[in-house]
């Protein structure tokens, strides 16, 4: 894997820009005083960086559909759950794609018009689908049960929301069984090839005229393209099916999903919303044909390449022989990392005191986290140049799921996490996305008001039964 420290032969312009603006960001980021001492660990997001990755991803999709179809690409909410960047996204013409109350309040908080926001969750109480369908937002019906649920609503008062169901096209999976979601017995969406299935779906279309949407989502990091194209193939199929059974265009709309994976291992955007647009149409010609619209559910690869975690070196110690750096990133951060590292590899790339790329040879060391347990390591035998106390060691690529999904073992804050951009003079403007959590808010949200709960509010003695 490579070092982690960019700029390597054959990089592309706006890969190597990203890795500069990364660099220049947190140097000053250190100057600035939003790294230090007594800030020992912030998150980072490149303006400039997602709004080039949602203006590719919409050029990828403008270059192969007909003019004129409609296209709506929703950002998967869960990648990067912070209002600011769904606002950003919002302005760059990227709407939201929702999965629980949580996610669907964030993005009515960011500005998310409901005609741009698309609900998917596995679980949708009857309360959360009223919710929605009042709103007038895309449903995707998981199940028969929650179509149920859905008929009686739109029953009792006639909906604006585009419906759909989502199906599990089980094509199979990728190299990462937790994030594949099109195998056979995948908890989501309805199991297109099992018995009686497909023609339960098509009966279900042709029963409810209001039904003008079909989704599927093959999966995420570690599908291979061509797997994402044979689940939009399969879908795109059974649109036609119903349509054909309908005897006209009832399924107007086909929700392809997101999961265009991340390359992790070093500075480049592979594989680009470009090539997979290509690799789509030259498998599903005829989806882009004119007759349908569109929706994207993109997430991490739209968000990872444009976040770091940079982390102060508070010891440099040695241990075995092996040099270790305890750095205040760890679990809390990088979870998947931490507790999968080799599904979840990370690019780690070493800054000294002045937030300068450091340079020296390079040295095998492990980068470690803050939290009490042996397993808390960002990298295990990394070769880079060798971190010492003060120094700063950044976690590459984590501008989704990571930062953004803080896991709070030990107690540890959430960091601030701040957007940079160029401020027009040469230098670097940040602006807070999050601020940190405070140690106030760790006690309020660890039941502090609560204090006495369990020896004060509670009847004491007696034994329970009779
Ligand atoms: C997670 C998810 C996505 C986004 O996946 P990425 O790999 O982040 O692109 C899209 N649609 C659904 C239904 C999802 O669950």
């Amino acid at each position: 894997m490579s070092d982690g420290t960019g700029m390597s032969g054959g990089l592309g312009g706006t890969d190597a820009e990203r890795a500069a603006r990364r660099d220049q960001a947190v140097r000053a980021a250190v100057e600035q005083g939003l790294l230090g001492p007594d800030a020992p660990i912030v998150g980072l997001l490149d303006v400039a960086g997602i709004r080039e990755s949602a203006a590719a991803l919409r050029a990828a999709f403008e270059a192969v559909t007909a003019p004129g179809t409609s296209v709506l690409h929703a950002f998967a909410v869960k990648a990067t759950p912070l209002v600011p960047v769904l606002r950003l996204l919002d302005e760059e013409g990227i709407g939201a794609e929702v999965a629980s109350p949580g996610e669907l309040a964030l993005a009515r908080a960011a500005g998310v018009p409901p005609e741009r926001t698309v609900l998917d969750s596995p679980a949708k109480t009857p309360q959360e689908l009223r919710e929605a369908l009042a709103l007038g937002i895309a449903v995707n019906a998981d199940n028969p049960q929650e179509l149920d649920r859905i008929d009686a609503i739109v029953r009792s008062a006639p909906s604006g929301s585009p419906l759909g169901i989502r199906v599990n096209p089980q094509v199979g999976g990728g190299s990462i069984e937790a994030l594949s979601t099109a195998t056979a017995t995948s908890k989501f969406g309805v199991a297109l090839r099992d018995e009686g299935a497909r023609e339960w779906v098509v009966r279900a279309y042709l029963d409810r005229p209001w039904l003008t949407r079909l989704h599927a989502h093959t999966g995420s990091q570690g599908i291979p393209l061509t797997l994402m194209a044979e689940g939009v193939r399969e879908t795109y199929a059974l649109a036609e099916e119903i349509n054909e059974r309908a005897g006209r265009r009832q399924v107007d709309t086909l929700d392809i999903g997101g999961g265009l994976p991340v390359n992790f291992t070093s500075e480049a955007t592979t594989p680009t919303y470009a090539e997979y647009a290509r690799v789509l149409r030259e498998t599903v010609p005829g989806l882009f044909d004119g007759r349908y619209g569109l929706v994207t559910e993109f997430g991490r690869s739209l968000l990872a390449k444009h976040g770091t975690v940079v982390a102060r070196v508070e010891y440099a110690k040695s241990a075995g022989g092996r040099a270790v750096a305890v750095t205040h990133a760890g679990v809390q951060v990088a979870t998947r990392t931490v507790y999968a590292p080799g599904a979840w590899p990370l690019r780690i790339a070493a800054y000294d005191g002045k937030g300068r790329p450091k340079e020296g040879p390079a040295v095998v060391q492990d980068v470690a986290g803050p939290a009490c347990f042996a397993g808390d390591l960002l990298a295990v035998g990394r070769s880079l140049p060798l971190l010492e106390q003060g120094d700063y060691a950044a976690a590459l690529d984590t501008g989704a799921y990571y930062f953004a999904h803080h896991y709070a073992y030990n107690s540890l804050a959430r960091p601030a996490v701040h957007g940079f951009a160029a401020d027009g003079s040469g230098g670097v403007a940040f602006a807070v996305v999050r601020e940190a959590q405070s140690v106030e808010e760790i006690v309020a949200e660890a039941g502090g008001a609560q204090a006495s709960a369990l020896t004060e509010n509670l009847p004491r003695g007696g034994r329970t039964g009779s």
